[in-house]
């Protein structure tokens, strides 16, 4: 759909890839297939991109990545929708915790985790919501007290995406309640088979239960497992949303060219000028939010560090994505009614699931908020109840 060339060196990438994918197929997922089918597909799928050396390309090369930018790894990305591939499994640990290690990690913790990401041989959950702490992160509440050796870990996450599946969750705990409350919090890699770990799944309105609550009882974590510095973990945890809403945001982005793509090739939109009108409008809005997280990969590309525009990304195209899914109900004429077992059909289940894009990785009156006053430089204002 939007085709912006980035250069021949990232165009004869962007071949090589596809001569690759032409070889190697990438396997096919049903939509209504139970999500262990989801699982098993997407860790093997995974494990052949990485011996094929296309997993995290951005990454340096001593810890399993090509020493590429973030363009070639868009591209990869890119061809991947193109070639209807499932998703991946470990997406959490190549978009979030990944780049936090290769930039605050020690060499061991880069050695010990990186190349098991880069495979899907472990997989990682973001521990970071709470019940009383969500838009206001740095309220949580989930306690690491000092022990022998490292720390012991209580407390209550919710929202915890795959936990159910996970190898491991980054956590952000408090290990301090003196001063303010961001200062407090320490960044721990956890082991989910450490005794003392209960996930429960909460049911989506999808149907689909990825989400768990996760309830830590005195769990041991290992003084190795601190990423960063102990009470460092507000630094950690905010470079980790930067790159959720950059890298996984440019993946997830596709999802609205999956979306158009079905709907240009539905013939009573076509026949319906109103529809037809309405659907340009959708790509031309769709074009302009990948062309704009294109510039901020090529930012990336020379150096730069991600930061608060990712926000910007995040905002539009979660926003686009819900009018483009609530546009393909209308005009799709789908059934509205959920099978027996909940599983909804494609449009639907992509409208529901649409819902809860511009909730995750910070609502949208988070992303409005850093937007004014990180990006644009706004004041920021409080407002009292007289
Ligand atoms: C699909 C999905 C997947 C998720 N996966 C994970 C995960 O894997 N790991 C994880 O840790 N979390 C996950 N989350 C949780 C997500 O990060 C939180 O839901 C989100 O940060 C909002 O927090 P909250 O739900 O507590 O809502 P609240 O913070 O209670 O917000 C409620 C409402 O108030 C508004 N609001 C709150 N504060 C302000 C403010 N200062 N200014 C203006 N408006 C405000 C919000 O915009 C929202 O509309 C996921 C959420 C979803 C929907």
């Amino acid at each position: 759909m939007l085709r912006l060339s980035l250069g021949e060196h990232a165009e004869s990438f962007r071949l090589e890839f596809r001569d690759w994918l032409e070889k190697n197929p990438a396997p096919k997922v049903e939509h209504d297939s139970s999500l262990e089918s989801f699982q098993e597909i997407g860790r093997s799928w995974q494990r052949q991109l990485a011996q094929g050396g296309w997993m995290a390309v951005h990454w340096p090369k001593e810890v399993g990545g090509r020493g590429l930018s973030l363009i070639e790894e868009a591209i990869v990305q890119e061809e991947l929708v193109r070639a209807h591939s499932p998703q991946v499994l470990g997406l959490f640990g190549l978009t979030m915790v990944g780049p936090v290690l290769i930039q605050h990690g020690t060499p061991e913790q880069q050695q010990r985790y990186l190349p098991k990401i880069l495979d899907a041989s472990e997989v990682w959950c973001q521990g970071f919501s709470e019940p009383g702490a969500g838009s206001d992160l740095a309220a949580m509440k989930t306690k690491a007290e000092p022990c022998e050796g490292g720390f012991r870990v209580t407390g209550q996450k919710v929202w915890t995406s795959f936990a159910h599946v996970a190898d491991w969750c980054f956590a952000l705990c408090r290990t301090s309640a003196e001063g303010k409350k961001h200062e407090g919090l320490t960044y721990l890699l956890i082991d989910m088979k450490e005794e003392g770990i209960t996930t429960r799944p909460l049911k989506q309105i999808t149907g689909d239960d990825e989400f768990n609550e996760v309830f830590f009882d005195e769990v041991f974590v290992p003084k190795e497992n601190v990423v960063g510095q102990v009470g460092e973990g507000w630094k950690i945890a905010i470079s980790t949303l930067m790159f959720e809403r950059v890298i996984l945001t440019f993946a997830r982005q596709l999802q609205s060219e999956v979306a158009l793509r079905s709907l240009l090739s539905n013939e009573s939109i076509r026949k319906n000028p109103k529809w037809k009108h309405e659907l340009a409008e959708h790509i031309a809005t769709a074009c302009s939010v990948r062309a704009l997280a294109y510039s901020h990969l090529l930012e990336y590309a020379q150096g730069k560090t991600p930061g608060p525009e990712g926000s910007l990304d995040k905002l539009l195209w979660s926003e686009s994505f819900q009018r483009i899914a609530s546009f393909a109900l209308r005009t799709g004429g789908v059934q509205l009614a959920a099978g027996e077992d909940g599983a909804c059909g494609n449009e639907v289940h992509r409208y529901l699931y649409s819902r809860g894009r511009t909730i995750a990785a910070g609502s949208s009156e988070i992303q409005r908020s850093i937007i004014a006053e990180r990006v644009l430089g706004l004041p920021r204002l409080s407002y009292r109840a007289k």
